[in-house]
């Protein structure tokens, strides 16, 4: 979908929600979803607006292909987050990429933080958020390389007491009655044609699909090792170009059908979170409970 049709839909909805609704206060409909676009009593509007609920866009700087953006994950997830907080008010965290994706230092223009620091700076973010009102912290994720840290994350949001929750959106960008893919399903990982498509919604003039054949995203299988059993290097194994898939075989028909579907996903995950009154509650509880587990019922 074109984004200025996408602009327009979400205009549309935007004024049938507010006929629906009880008269908003003026300003509220001016709100932007951008916090450092936003002046400091706009910004405490806003999280009422929010009713609390934040994006935090999560990307990263990584090589993508002979044929897209090193910034590619960062621009595809603000993208569709922005877009989804305009249609479900959300307030969206600026430009944040200090994600795990040390296998691809070997590549130009990788920004790779430590372990401990990647760790530290997203619970700083987030604890700076719940300080500024964001009690429900979405994190949205854009990057594949993240999909193990983030859960932990959120795990680890367990081991001391927090007045925030911190939910974690996966990649959502495909769903059933999709356009059919030209290329293999199973290696169409990384800038490849599933995300190359996606890209060719959020940055066109970014995308060099001519260059895509440049190299090759096939499956290098360097390493066989038996299902279930992980080791780090299994992606350098399977992927060193740091490209999976087949780039040129993208279509803009894709791309958009992509990303509605993930844009449809944040959306649904903003409003699930406004309505969740159990979250906080049952993390009050366990925090408690846990300073005296002799206590805790048997
Ligand atoms: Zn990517």
């Amino acid at each position: 979908m074109h984004k200025s049709l996408l602009l327009a839909i979400t205009a549309l909805c935007a004024s049938i929600v507010s006929a629906q609704s009880p008269a908003p206060a003026p300003a509220q409909g001016k709100l932007s979803v951008h916090w450092e676009e936003l002046t400091g009593a706009d910004f405490r509007d806003a999280i009422a607006r929010a009713q609390g609920a934040c994006l935090l866009p999560f990307g990263i700087l990584e090589k993508h292909g002979p044929h897209l953006p090193l910034g590619n994950d960062l621009l595809n997830v603000r993208y569709v987050a922005l877009n989804a907080a305009q249609q479900e008010y959300a307030v969206v965290f600026p430009e944040y990429y200090f994600g795990q994706i040390f296998e691809a230092k070997h590549q130009p223009g990788t920004v790779a933080y430590s372990r401990g620091l990647e760790l530290q700076l997203l619970q700083e973010t987030t604890d700076e958020m719940a300080r500024n009102g964001c009690k429900k912290i979405i994190i949205v994720n854009g990057h594949g390389g993240n999909n193990s840290l983030l859960p932990y994350f959120a795990q680890s949001q367990l081991e001391t007491p927090h007045d925030y929750v911190v939910y974690v959106q996966g990649i959502t960008r495909s769903a059933q009655g999709e356009p059919k893919h030209k290329s293999n399903p199973a290696t169409d990982m990384h800038a490849g044609e599933s995300e190359t498509s996606m890209s060719m919604i959020a940055r066109p003039d970014l995308v060099h699909l001519d260059r895509a054949p440049q190299e090759s995203g096939a499956d290098q299988a360097r390493v066989k090792l038996p299902e279930g059993l992980y080791t780090g290097i299994w992606w350098y194994a399977r992927f060193p170009n740091h490209y999976a898939g087949e780039g040129a075989a993208a279509s803009r028909e894709l791309g958009e059908f992509e990303a509605r579907t993930w844009i449809n996903g944040i959306v649904q995950a903003i409003r699930a979170v406004k309505a969740d009154q159990e979250s906080l509650r049952l993390q009050n509880e366990f925090y408690e409970r846990s300073k005296h587990p002799l206590d805790t019922p048997q």
